[in-house]
C-alpha cells in the first residue's frame, strides 16, 4: 500500500504528473524538512491537499500513547493498515534525544527474553512505516530536535535489509540525521553486517550479543546455531575495519542466566580486541519469560569485572519500565491483557527453574529464524 513517506522523488513526481515541477518540491519539502501531513501543508491549492491526502494517507494510526520519566520517554502503540501493530519509543537523554524504530512487525529471531519474539512474526515493515516513525518522533520532540535513531524496536533491522537501508538514507539525506547517529543493531545477521559493510554510509553497528559462548548463545539468542560466535566476530572486525565506526555490544543482564563472573570474563575477551563499547541493560520484566534482570549490586559488579579486563562499559538507564518500554512490550501487554498474566505470576521456583533450564539446554524458544533468513 502507498502512504505518506513511501514513493522516492521521482515516484511523487509522477503521483503529480499534472501539477507543476515546483509542486513536487514543495511537497517532498513538506513531508520531510517540515514534518508534515499533506492536509497541513496550507501553501499547496485545497483541491490538492485533499487529492494528496487521499494518494498518501498516513501509514501509522496511534492506538496508545504514553509517556513516563516525567514526560523524558514516550513510547507509541501504532495500527498498521492491515491490522499489524508496531511500537516507536522517543527518549530525552540530556544532549541527545534518540527515537527507537520498528523494523519488522513481530520478528522471527526468537529470542527468549524477548517479548516480540515470543509473538513470533508477522511482516516487514515498509520503506515508509519506518521513516514515518521518525517523523512522528521528530514531531513529538518539538522544540528538541531529534539527533539519534536506534533501530532496536520490533524486529531484527537485518532481516529487513532491502526497506531498512532506503529508510536509512531517507533519514540521513532527508532528514538531514548524521550516519554516525544511526544505529543498526542487530542479533548476528552476518550476511546483514558483510552487506553494511559494503555500504557507503558508515552507520553505528550495535550488536546484541547477550552470551560470551555458543552453548549459552544458542539458547537465548537461537540465530547463532547459523551465525556462531566466530563468524559473527569475523564480520563485526571487518565491519569496524572498513567503516572506521566503534561498535558496540549489548548484553541484557538477566538475574543467574548470563550474570555470572564467567560471563563478565567470556564478554571481556570478545569485546577487547574488537575496541567494542559495551552496554549492560538491566533486562525490563517481559510478560511470559519468568527470569528477571540482574539486581543492582550484580550490574554493578558485572560492570566492574568487564571494565577491568580493559573494555570501557555503561549501564544503560532502564527506560520507561512502567509503560513497557522493551521491545514489544506494549503489543504484548495489549495481547496478554485478556489471556491473563500467566508470565507476570510466575513465583521464584518458576524462575529457578527457567535458569537451569536456559544453562542446561532446556527449551526456552519455541520457533527459529530459519523461515526468513535463506
Ligand atoms: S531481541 Fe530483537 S531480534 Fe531478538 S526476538 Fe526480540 S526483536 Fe527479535
Amino acid at each position: 500500500m502507498l502512504t505518506a513517506y513511501e514513493p522516492g522523488p521521482d515516484e511523487l513526481g509522477a503521483l503529480l504528473g499534472d501539477q507543476p515541477a515546483y509542486r513536487t518540491r514543495q511537497v517532498w519539502d513538506g513531508l520531510y524538512r517540515r514534518g508534515l501531513r499533506p492536509a497541513e501543508m496550507t501553501d499547496l491549492p485545497a483541491p490538492l491537499r485533499r487529492r494528496l491526502d487521499d494518494l498518501l494517507p498516513a501509514a501509522l494510526t496511534e492506538v496508545v500513547r504514553r509517556t513516563a520519566d516525567g514526560g523524558e520517554t514516550v513510547k507509541w502503540l501504532w495500527d498498521l493498515w492491515d491490522g499489524r501493530q508496531v511500537e516507536t519509543v522517543l527518549m530525552r537523554y540530556r544532549g541527545r534525544v534518540t527515537a527507537c524504530v520498528s523494523s519488522q512487525a513481530g520478528c522471527a529471531m526468537a529470542c527468549s527474553f524477548c517479548a516480540t519474539g515470543q509473538a513470533g512474526f508477522q511482516r516487514n515493515l515498509t520503506t515508509g512505516e519506518i521513516v514515518e516513525q521518525v517523523v512522528a518522533a521528530r514531531r513529538a520532540a518539538t522544540p528538541d530536535r531529534l539527533s539519534n535513531v536506534v533501530f532496536m524496536g520490533m524486529g531484527e533491522p537485518l532481516a529487513n535489509y532491502d526497506r531498512v537501508w532506503p529508510a536509512v538514507q531517507r533519514l540521513h539525506g532527508e532528514l538531514g540525521l548524521s550516519a554516525r547517529h544511526l544505529t543498526i543493531s542487530t542479533v548476528g545477521v552476518v550476511p546483514g553486517i558483510e552487506r553494511l559493510a559494503r555500504e557507503g554510509l558508515p552507520v553505528t553497528l550495535a550488536v546484541s550479543l547477550h552470551a560470551g559462548n555458543d552453548e549459552l548463545r544458542d539458547r537465548l539468542v537461537p540465530l547463532n546455531r547459523r551465525y556462531p560466535l566466530g563468524r559473527l566476530t569475523e564480520a563485526c572486525r571487518h565491519y569496524v575495519e572498513t567503516s572506521g565506526r566503534r561498535l558496540s555490544f549489548e548484553w541484557a543482564l538477566i538475574d543467574g542466566v548470563n550474570d555470572r563472573d564467567s560471563d563478565a570474563e567470556e564478554l571481556a575477551a570478545i569485546a577487547r580486541p574488537l575496541r567494542a563499547h559495551v552496554n549492560l541493560i538491566p533486562l525490563n520484566p517481559t510478560p511470559g519469560y519468568a527470569v528477571r534482570g540482574s539486581p543492582p549490586e550484580r550490574v554493578r559488579s558485572f560492570r566492574r569485572l568487564v571494565v577491568e579486563a580493559g573494555v570501557k562499559a555503561t549501564v544503560r538507564v532502564t527506560r520507561g519500565v512502567d509503560i513497557d518500554a522493551a521491545c514489544g512490550q506494549l503489543a504484548a501487554a495489549s495481547a496478554t491483557a485478556s489471556a491473563g498474566p500467566a508470565g507476570l505470576a510466575a513465583g521464584p521456583a518458576t524462575r529457578r527453574r527457567l535458569q537451569l533450564a536456559i544453562r542446561s539446554g532446556g527449551p526456552v524458544a519455541a520457533a527459529g529464524p530459519d523461515a526468513v533468513l535463506s
